[in-house]
């Protein structure tokens, strides 16, 4: 019976699911071993290191993960990276095909001026350092001010602003980062101001997100019942429209409705304001923004513009593919076409489509790339895979090393009663894992 060689790159959901995807399509004459390679020493992904830690439902996902990591076959090369331990070139000759789940991790810039200003920080950094990514502990966050700007309308600039803006004990019993949850006690943000540059009806929220935020018990949410007023009058004018976008709208019409509590704590979104220019003098002091109108469905600028005075910018306005040695970028994407990237290389999630879609789109995308991988598949190869790869003494996190520090973030969460405490050392990490 043929046995065939995949190895999946990237350890988040495209990359489980795509492992997923290949167990479902194991037959009488088709099996497969999966070799699931990843940088860090943990796998999970975004589901570690981007879902909000006031999320947890979200986070469920990773009992589906672990299932997948149980099955034969299936074995996990953690704390390993592309481009450093390993290269493209050798994956490609030792596996039947090699599989991309790399993501988008790098922030997009504004291209305006102003952007390098101290406390000007991308939610690329912003959200992995609240998430205890080992990489990014050292971001540096300022909240002496009581106005955060967070410019950007989809669901990371949600979760950032409302990490900024709700009552810090709510995040007591997370897996927020420790150095995250003492900065947001000794915040002085008081008002977090969601801008982003189009029409309500432009919004990339979804309307489950919008939904909760009525629900936060020491936070005012404002949204201009105007704005979305005229939104709701250019909706109807535009005759049949997803069922999505009138959701969303409806949401934020509750939201402008609902009762305000009269506390200190506030979010407001404001829309139709596209940011032109941070100032300050070393460090983030005001934001310039042209006023967009909606002119026969186009987002124009008008001679407007205002300001807010802020110490903090978050910018949430997508991401981009990280580049390895073999692997060429268009439009922040890995190139490829429908998930085919070269011969016997693959990519999938979003190195492949671009930084969109919830965890659960990578579902159906993962399963539509591996059709394609057998589609291609040719005789499998003769090689015994990433043995002999890498340097003898690496130091790999295993399927069961995992476990390891799966176990002991799991049984010191316990003890404080979260859901886990994340280990944010590399070292130390490597160490549980291999201990
Ligand atoms: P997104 O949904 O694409 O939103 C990006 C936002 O940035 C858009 O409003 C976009 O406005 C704006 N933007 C882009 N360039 C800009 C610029 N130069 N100036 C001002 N604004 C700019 O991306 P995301 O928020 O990073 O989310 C990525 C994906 O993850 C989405 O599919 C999201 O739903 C998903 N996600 C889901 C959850 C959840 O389910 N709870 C949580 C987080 C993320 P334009 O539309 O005008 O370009």
């Amino acid at each position: 019976m043929p046995k065939y060689k995949i190895a999946i790159v990237g350890a988040g959901p495209a990359g489980y699911f795509t492992a997923q995807a290949l167990q479902k399509a194991q037959n009488e004459e088709l099996t497969f071993t999966i070799d699931m390679i990843e940088r860090l020493p943990t796998p999970w992904g975004l589901v570690r290191s981007g879902v909000a830690p006031d999320h947890p439902k979200i986070k469920t996902v990773s009992k589906v993960f672990e299932k997948i990591a149980k099955e034969e076959g299936f074995r996990l090369f953690a704390n390993v990276e592309l481009g450093k331990d390993i290269s493209l070139k050798d994956l490609r000759e030792a596996y039947d095909a090699v599989v991309l789940a790399t993501g988008s991790a790098t922030g997009r810039k504004l291209g305006i001026a102003g952007e390098d200003l101290k406390n000007c920080i991308s939610a690329a950094d912003f959200v992995p350092w609240y998430n205890s990514h080992p990489d990014f502990t050292n971001v540096s966050v300022d909240l002496n001010t009581d106005t955060a700007v967070v410019i950007g309308a989809g669901n990371v600039a949600m979760d950032v602003a409302r990490m900024l803006a709700i009552d810090p004990t709510d995040l007591d019993l997370t897996d927020i980062a420790q150095q995250a949850l003492d900065l947001f006690k000794a915040s002085k943000v008081r008002s977090v101001i969601i801008c982003g540059r189009r029409g309500p009806e432009h919004a990339a929220f979804t309307a489950a997100e919008l939904r909760d935020l009525p629900k936060l018990e020491n936070t005012d949410v404002y949204i201009d019942a105007d704005q979305i007023h005229r939104a709701a009058i250019r909706v109807d004018q535009m005759g049949e429209v997803e069922k999505e976008l009138k959701n969303n709208l409806e949401a934020m019409r509750l939201i402008t409705e609902h009762h305000k509590k009269g506390v200190e704590r506030k979010l407001e979104i404001k829309f139709l304001s596209a940011p032109i220019e941070i100032r300050g003098n070393g460090k983030v002091e005001e934001v310039i923004f042209t006023i967009n109108e909606v002119k026969e469905g186009k987002v124009v600028a008008t001679d407007k513009t205002f300001s807010i005075k802020t110490g903090l910018v978050v910018t949430a306005i997508g991401y981009d593919a990280v580049k390895y040695p073999g692997v060429k970028i268009e439009n922040g994407r890995i190139a490829n076409i429908a998930g085919h990237v070269e011969h016997n290389v693959y990519v999938t999630g979003w190195a492949k489509r671009g930084p969109v879609g919830v965890i659960g789109t990578n579902k159906s995308d993962s399963a539509d790339v591996v059709d394609l991988i057998i589609e291609n598949l040719e005789a499998p190869k003769n090689s015994t895979g990433i043995e002999g790869l890498l340097k003898s003494g690496h130091e790999v996190i295993d399927q069961v090393g995992w476990e390891k520090i799966n176990a002991s973030e799991v049984i010191s969460g316990e003890l404080a009663g979260k859901p886990r405490i994340k280990e944010v050392d590399w070292n130390r990490l490597i160490s549980l894992g291999t201990s």
